[in-house]
């Protein structure tokens, strides 16, 4: 499961391209494929994106020709590798009848297709792909006059997930669609507002928070003044992704008014309240298996010791290794320690089983490190549906939950007993209830409809 992007944006400082690199750097975990920094000095943008890391893509030569004192900064994964288009790298920017804009967006809209088809018979040109040029040529078509009129012209056109930042000559503007599906924050940096997805860029640079941008709502900061306005739709049900809290996020965040830190911890103790087990050793899949084993050792009593390590180095270049060498696949990424496994009953805790392949390879790996017992326990449900708003998962026929039980699971993985936390338990653990968050993934409960022709396009890839 990866993650599609990160944004940031921040207004009125002279820093401002430095703060946002910083900020993208820390919002790396969301988007490793390409990044790109747009900036204006009142009067005129720059921009510069590459496919790469934000540290790869930005020297300090790159970084003092963007020079203003306005500007957003994107990180993207996207699904089709090296071989995606440069137009599809964000912030997109155009010039226009009425001046520049540039664009950072991250979601998935689940009626772009069918934007994109009206707008194609009217005559637009698309460079790329993404669902995010299809609200550029919306906002430009708009026969308004003013910027936020022509924005809000676009706005309630659009169903599905947008965080997103735009920015002109004048102004830069904040919006999270009407569900708020993907986190959106506002911090505050020397007086002036900056926006990001997850407060872990704040941090970086030593903003405060502030505030979420609320779902629905759009931030405007134009002369140095915030003004807030509601996108003018139907209310909708709340329905922010639950499963920020379960990989996406960085630990240290706060996202949807909550440390993801004390959420993902109170996974691990629901977990172990749902499914104790008899065992020497809690360990951790890390990353995101590791606050998780925290609550569920601190719950259970059962000590918690690193016994798988990651390589972080690792990054999506990488070569996969032929047939006869498989299993070398995802021992490049974590390494057991023997010492600690030996002769040992483990409770080892993961996030989440996709395919069920990578689970298999590391109860077998623990196995053959050692370990005498191997209990798998997961800090969220059965992942039974793909998500359409923004997040790249399999189709419904690779996730193993869509077509097997729990214990033909724990068969096919081979390990001696398998336990996912319940639906309710994660909601709970949240402090929240089902009315703030979509669970889709789950249980199949779209939070809107998801047309024919998405699910096609989302089998084709
Ligand atoms: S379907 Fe799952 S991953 Fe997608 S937004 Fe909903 S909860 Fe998040």
């Amino acid at each position: 499961m990866k993650e599609f992007c990160g944004v940031f944006g921040i207004y009125n400082n002279p820093n401002a391209a430095y703060y946002t690199y910083l900020g993208l750097y820390a919002l790396q975990h969301r988007g490793q494929e390409s990044a790109g920094i747009a900036v204006t000095d009142g009067k005129r943008m720059t921009y510069y994106r590459d496919f790469g890391l934000v540290s790869s893509v930005f020297t300090e030569e790159k970084l003092q020709k963007l020079t203003g004192h306005v500007a957003i900064g994107h990180n993207r994964y996207s699904t089709s590798g090296a071989s995606d288009s440069p137009d599809n790298i964000q912030p997109i920017v155009v010039s226009y009848k009425y001046g520049q804009m540039a664009i950072a967006h991250n979601g998935n809209l689940v009626n772009a297709l069918e934007l994109r088809e009206q707008l194609e018979e009217e005559g637009s040109i698309f460079r790329g792909t993404t669902d995010s040029e299809v609200i550029v040529h919306l906002i430009v078509k708009s026969k308004r006059k003013k910027f936020l009129e022509k924005l809000i012209d676009a706005l309630v056109r659009l169903k599905g997930a947008y965080s997103l930042l735009v920015m002109t000559n004048k102004k830069l503007i904040a919006i999270r669609d009407p569900w708020g599906f993907r986190p959106l924050c506002m911090g505050e940096l020397d007086g002036s507002p900056v926006f990001a997805s997850e407060t872990c860029a704040f941090d970086l640079i030593g903003a405060k928070y502030v505030r979420d941008v609320e779902p629905g709502e759009i931030v405007l900061v134009e002369n140095g003044e915030l003004k807030s306005f509601r996108i003018p739709v139907e209310k909708v049900k709340k329905s922010q992704c639950i499963f920020e809290f379960v990989y996406f996020a960085r630990p240290d965040s706060k996202i949807f008014k909550r440390s993801v830190y004390e959420v993902r911890k109170e996974f691990g103790k629901k977990l172990a309240q749902e499914h104790p087990v008899d065992a020497d050793l809690v360990i951790p899949v890390p990353d995101s298996g590791i606050v998780p084993s925290l609550g569920f050792s601190q719950e259970s009593g059962i000590p918690f010791e690193m016994g798988l390590i990651r390589n972080h180095y690792v990054g999506r270049t990488f070569i996969k290794p032929q047939q006869k060498m498989r299993d070398i696949g995802v021992k490049v990424k974590l390494n057991p320690i023997p010492e600690i496994l030996k002769g040992k009953r483990i409770v080892v805790i993961d996030d989440s089983i996709v395919r069920g392949t990578t689970s298999r390879k590391i109860v077998r790996m623990l196995r053959e490190a050692g370990a005498k017992e191997v209990h798998m326990r997961i800090s969220s449900p059965p992942t039974k549906w793909p998500c359409y708003f923004g997040i790249d998962t399999p189709t419904k026929d690779q996730l193993i939950a869509s077509s097997h039980s729990v214990e033909e699971i724990c068969r096919y993985i081979e390990a001696d007993s398998l336990g996912y936390l319940s639906l309710k338990g994660m909601v709970e653990a949240t402090g929240g209830s089902l009315e703030e968050f979509c669970t889709a993934c789950f249980d199949g409960r779209y939070p809107l409809e998801i047309p024919p022709s998405v699910v096609k396009q989302a089998e084709k890839k």
